[in-house]
């Protein structure tokens, strides 16, 4: 078992998963490092973390909850959740929206939460974070992923006898499903962190990247009732797959979001549509190249006659 202490810049870092920094053990684990504690009806601090709490939702949590509750997307959204920035970047996504009157989850009473097999990913983490500083999009970068335990001073999980390997909490959490569902589109969220500054996003980008995270639904009428089909060349089998499928069509969502938010490989543009746009540009750099030319015959003719006059 290695243990090694973070830094403070991967404290910063590990944000997204935890509910609060401080509360970060500052010792990197491991899957097989181990931990004790437990979460049951019998701690006295039963369901205390399911109140005052900034609970992100992911396009998997959001697809999960609403499928569990049988409504559609956007209904989903307007009750339970409310806008917020992700990962201190301009992308939009949402958080669940907390009773005014309790503070409380709007999923949770006294014998517990009440979607629990469906409940989002952030509720499934803790106290186990997880840090993944890879962004390249391949897997095979183990070493930039390590794992740490966030303790909130409220929680009595720590005093119960249960052992588990950091492996085995995830595994009994559901946590490497949830993991490999949201794994690129927090790619994406992680892109932006990461370039942010250096690149601008334009509004109707981070619209449709709202749409794509937030309701499939409309996604799913973009994709099939508006010019994309005529712009994208997209395979039949994926066709089929995303026209009822909302899983495949969230990942279609991811690669589409890649594609066109930062340039990334993996959607194919129609011939005669990418044969007309570089025509476009070539038209518009004709032109360009037209009026500069006449700038400067102008220009020359202007300064010969100036010369004339000064003679
Ligand atoms: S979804 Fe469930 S586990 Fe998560 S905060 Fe709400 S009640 Fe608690
Ligand atoms: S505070 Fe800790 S022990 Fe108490 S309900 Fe939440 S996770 Fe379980």
């Amino acid at each position: 078992m290695t243990e090694e202490t973070l830094t403070d810049t991967e404290k910063d870092f590990v944000g997204s998963t935890d509910k609060n920094p401080s509360h970060i053990m500052p010792k990197k684990l491991t899957l097989d490092s181990r931990l004790k504690f437990s979460c049951h009806p019998g701690v006295p601090c039963f369901t205390a973390c399911c109140h005052n709490i900034k609970i992100i939702l992911t396009p998997y949590d959001i697809l999960r909850l609403r499928q569990r509750l049988h409504i559609p997307a956007s209904d989903f959204v307007t009750q339970y959740t409310q806008p917020t920035y992700l990962e201190k970047t301009d992308m939009p996504g949402v958080q669940i929206k907390l009773r005014e009157d309790t503070g409380g989850c709007p999923f949770v009473t006294p014998e517990g939460c009440t979607v629990y097999s469906d409940r989002p990913s952030a509720c499934r983490y803790y106290p186990v974070g997880m840090a993944d500083f890879h962004e390249g999009g391949t897997d095979d970068a183990e070493e930039e992923k390590f794992f740490f335990i966030v303790k909130e001073p409220h929680c009595k999980g720590f005093e119960e006898d249960k052992e588990w390997t950091v492996r085995e909490w995830r595994e009994d959490q559901g946590v490497d499903v949830r993991d490999e569902m949201n794994k690129e589109w927090l790619r994406l969220v992680m892109r932006r962190k990461s370039f942010g500054h250096q690149a601008s996003l334009s509004e109707a980008a981070k619209r449709m990247f709202f749409m794509a995270s937030t309701d499939l639904d409309s996604f799913r009428n973009f994709i099939f009732n508006s010019s994309f089909l005529e712009t994208y060349d997209v395979d039949e089998d994926t066709l089929n797959a995303i026209r009822d499928d909302d899983e495949a069509l969230m990942h279609f969502s991811f690669r589409y979001l890649a594609n066109t938010l930062f340039g990334a490989q993996g959607m194919k543009i129609k011939k005669d549509k990418l044969d007309a746009k570089i025509k476009e540009i070539k038209q518009r750099q004709d032109e360009s190249l037209q009026k500069a030319e006449q700038e400067y015959l102008e220009l020359k003719a202007e300064r010969e006659r100036m010369l004339k006059e000064s003679k």
